[in-house]
């Protein structure tokens, strides 16, 4: 089977500079979001920015796959840290993410999605494995910045608030960052069977300063890395 990765971000600084390296780059516009597809560095690719939260996630990655073909999707993007060893600039690769706003209970046990039996939804490993030595070609150049990988929680609020953050690493003790959109597109994947990984530098530490973090540091860092490190993945 011929591959085809669809790149989906959040935010346009997250996506900075990708549709510019395209070859040959198609849009289509559909639901309120458009649709770049062409050659990043000798890969197919459809890059698309998909807006903010779950559920706009969701839809996006869907539209990905059913409409677009794509054969494997990669999420990168900004995350708050939910970690002290996770710090700014550091970078995290999900191995398995959860949304960490879903709780059907006592229906079924707090976190799982109801009916896949699953609270934490792996990501792909040998997807995952390429990224991460992707982001390793890529930090060599970088001073400081370290790579984790682990748990990533998704939900649909942007904390901001150290006592909800602490509240939620108690509740899940090895979270290493959140976001608001990862684990949706982890669901999707999982259902429509379709290989997956999320890679999110760390913007902010999810506590009182996380807006004003947030703003200069997606301004100033993450577009860089975003594009560094997809880069550094399609010429693997
Ligand atoms: N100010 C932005 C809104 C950003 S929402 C605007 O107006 O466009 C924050 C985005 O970055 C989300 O896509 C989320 O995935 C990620 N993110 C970064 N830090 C976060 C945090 N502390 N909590 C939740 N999501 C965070």
């Amino acid at each position: 089977m011929q591959t085809r990765l669809g790149i989906i971000s959040a935010l346009a600084e997250e996506q900075h500079g990708l549709i510019e390296a395209m070859e040959n780059p198609r849009r289509a516009v559909l639901g309120m979001r458009e649709y770049t597809s062409g050659k990043l560095w000798n890969v197919d690719t459809v890059a698309v920015l998909s807006r903010i939260g779950k559920v706009a996630a969701a839809m996006t990655a869907a539209t990905l796959v059913e409409r677009f073909g794509v054969t494997h999707i990669l999420f990168t993007g900004v995350a708050g840290s939910a970690d002290f060893d996770v710090r700014v600039g550091d970078i995290v690769i999900a191995e398995s993410l959860v949304q960490h706003d879903m709780d059907a209970s006592p229906l079924f046990p707090r976190f799982e999605v109801p009916l896949t039996g699953l609270a934490q939804l792996p990501s792909d490993r040998e997807l995952s494995n390429r990224l991460a030595a992707a982001a390793r070609r890529f930090l060599d150049g970088e001073n400081g910045p370290v790579l984790h990988r682990g748990l990533i929680g998704s939900g649909d609020q942007f904390i901001h608030d150290g006592v909800r953050l602490a509240a939620l690493k108690n509740a899940l003790p090895d979270l290493l960052a959140v976001e608001m959109e990862g684990a949706a597109v982890a669901q999707v994947c999982f259902e429509l069977g379709v290989p997956f990984a999320v890679i999110r530098t760390i913007s902010d530490n999810a506590n009182e300063s996380a807006a004003t973090d947030f703003m200069h540091f997606v301004q100033t860092v993450a577009s860089r890395y975003s594009f560094g490190i997809v880069k550094a993945f399609c010429e693997g």
